[in-house]
C-alpha cells in the first residue's frame, strides 16, 4: 500500500476501517487533559472491555445469591465455567477444542507443560531457547533443568542475533537445532519476541525439531491475538500465554495452554495432577477412587477449580475478537497499521531513530520496537509527558504496539509528529 505523511491520509483510512468501531468497546485511559492517551502499551497490559465490568459483576451477583449452588446454576455454572472458554481460545491460535485449556497463569502452565515434555534421559536433555528471552521463561526453563539434577550450563542451548545484529536468523536457530539434534529434548521458543518483535518462523522450527524427534513447544505471551497461528496443522506439541497482553482480558487474568490432540488424548503422559484433571465422572468420589484418572484433553492438566472473577473478563475479551471476525481481519488492519507507523519513522524519523524490529510484515506482529540513537530515556519521558503510552527497555529501545482493535491511525500520524517534534 503507498502511504503518505498527511495528516488527511491518516484520517482517510481511519475512515475506510472497517474495524474503526470497535475502539468503542474499550475503556481509553485519559492523559492530565483528560483526553484519551495514545495508548500503544497492549503489549503489556491491553484495555479493559467495557464489556468486562457487567460479565464479572454478573459472577459476583451468582455468589451474592446462590452461594455454592452458582457452581450448578443456570447460565455459565461454575463447575464447567472454563469450557465456555475454550473454543474462542481455540479460534485463535487455530487448535482443536481438545487441545485448549484455559488455567492458571503463564509461567505456572509453562512448569505444567515442562513437566509433562521434558524427560531429560542421559543422551537427550538438552533444551533451546531464544536470547533474549522474557526472564520468566528463562527463570523456569532454568529452574526445570536444575529440577532434573542437570546444570544449565551445558543443558541450555541459546540461539543468539548475531554481532551487531538485533534479531536471530532462522537459517541460524535451524543450525543449531540441526548442531544438536542428537541430545535436544526440547525446543522453547517465544513465538513473537517480546523484546525486539520479531516473529519467528515457527514452521520451520517445527520441521527442525520434529525431524530429530525434538518436543517443540511456544510461549505465546507476545502471538496470541497479535497474528494468525495454526498450532495443529504445525504439528505444535505445547504452547502456553497469557490473556492480559494483546486478549484484553485484565491485569492477572486466566492463562492458557495447548496440548496437541495427538498428547492430549494420551492418558498415560506423566503430568502434575489435581482433582480438576481428573475424569469429571469420578472426580467427587475421592475416598473410592484414590487413583488419578486424567481427562482424555487437555482439560487433564488442569489442577484446581477455575478461578471464576479472573476468568469472567476473558469470556468478554474473546467474545470481541470473535464478534470482530477472528484473527484475520484484526492481522489485516495490523499489518496496515504497522506498515503505516513504520512508514512515518523512516519518511520523517529515520535521524532520530532506527528499528530493531524486522522491516518484513510477516517476521513481525503489531509491535515495533524502536531504537533512539540519542538520549533515548529523555525521549521516552518526553513521548510519556505528551500523553503516549509505550515502555522503555533499557539501554535505548522504545517499544510501541499499535493495536487493531482499539488504536487508529490517526494516532499512528500523531506518534510520529511527536516525535520527531522531541529531542
Ligand atoms: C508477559 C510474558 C510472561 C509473563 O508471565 P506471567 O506468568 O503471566 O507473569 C511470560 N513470558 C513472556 C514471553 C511474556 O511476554
Amino acid at each position: 500500500m503507498q502511504f503518505s505523511v498527511e495528516e488527511n491520509f491518516a484520517r482517510q483510512l481511519d475512515i475506510e476501517d472497517p474495524l474503526g468501531s470497535y475502539r468503542e468497546k474499550f475503556h481509553l485511559p485519559c492523559g492530565k487533559n483528560a483526553k484519551p492517551l495514545i495508548y500503544f502499551g497492549g503489549n503489556s497490559l491491553g484495555l479493559m472491555p467495557k464489556s468486562a465490568r457487567q460479565v464479572v459483576e454478573e459472577e459476583l451477583d451468582n455468589w451474592a445469591k446462590l452461594g455454592v449452588d452458582a457452581h450448578h446454576a443456570a447460565g455459565t455454572p461454575w463447575y464447567s465455567y472454563h469450557e465456555a472458554l475454550r473454543e474462542p481460545a481455540a479460534r485463535l491460535i487455530g487448535a482443536r477444542p481438545v487441545e485448549v485449556i484455559c488455567m492458571n497463569s503463564l509461567t505456572v502452565n509453562l512448569h505444567l507443560m515442562m513437566a509433562t515434555f521434558y524427560r531429560p534421559t542421559k543422551s537427550r536433555f538438552k533444551i533451546l531457547m531464544e536470547e533474549p528471552a522474557f526472564p520468566s521463561d528463562t527463570y523456569a526453563i532454568k529452574t526445570q533443568i536444575i529440577h532434573h539434577g542437570l546444570d544449565p550450563t551445558d543443558t541450555l542451548v541459546l540461539a543468539r542475533p548475531r554481532k551487531s545484529e538485533f534479531t536471530i536468523r532462522t537459517e541460524d536457530m535451524i543450525n543449531l537445532i540441526e548442531k544438536h539434534g542428537h541430545d535436544l529434548a526440547v525446543v522453547m521458543v517465544g513465538a513473537v519476541n517480546f523484546f525486539t518483535g520479531q516473529l519467528f518462523d515457527l514452521e520451520k522450527i517445527i520441521a527442525a525439531a520434529h525431524k530429530h524427534g525434538i518436543i517443540a513447544g511456544f510461549d505465546l505471551a507476545h502471538a496470541i491475538g497479535n497474528i494468525p497461528l495454526s498450532l495443529h496443522d504445525w504439528n505444535v506439541d505445547f504452547a502456553v500465554w497469557c490473556s492480559y497482553k494483546y486478549l484484553n482480558a485484565g491485569p492477572g487474568a486466566i492463562a492458557g495452554a495447548f496440548v496437541h490432540e495427538r498428547h492430549a488424548t494420551n492418558t498415560r503422559l506423566p503430568r502434575l495432577a489435581g482433582w480438576f484433571g481428573n475424569d469429571p465422572n469420578t472426580r467427587f468420589r475421592l475416598h473410592l477412587e484414590p487413583d488419578f484418572i486424567p481427562v482424555a484433553s487437555a482439560d487433564g492438566w488442569q489442577i484446581s477449580n477455575p478461578p471464576i472473577l479472573s476468568m469472567a473478563p476473558l469470556r468478554a475479551s474473546l467474545a470481541i475478537f470473535d464478534q470482530a471476525g477472528g484473527i484475520d481481519p484484526l492481522r489485516a488492519k495490523s499489518t496496515k497499521l504497522t506498515g503505516y507507523l513504520e512508514f512515518l519513522l523512516t519518511e520523517i524519523g529515520s535521524k532520530k531513530v532506527s528499528l530493531i524490529t524486522p522491516r518484513d510484515p510477516h517476521r513481525r506482529g503489531c509491535q515495533l520496537s524502536i531504537l533512539a540513537h540519542q538520549h533515548p530515556k529523555q525521549l521516552h519521558e518526553e513521548l510519556v509527558a505528551a500523553g503516549v503510552k509505550c515502555d522503555f527497555r533499557e539501554p535505548d529501545v522504545i517499544r510501541v504496539a499499535p493495536t487493531p482493535l482499539y488504536n487508529t491511525f490517526h494516532e499512528v500520524w500523531r506518534f510520529a509528529q511527536i516525535l520527531v517534534e522531541h529531542r
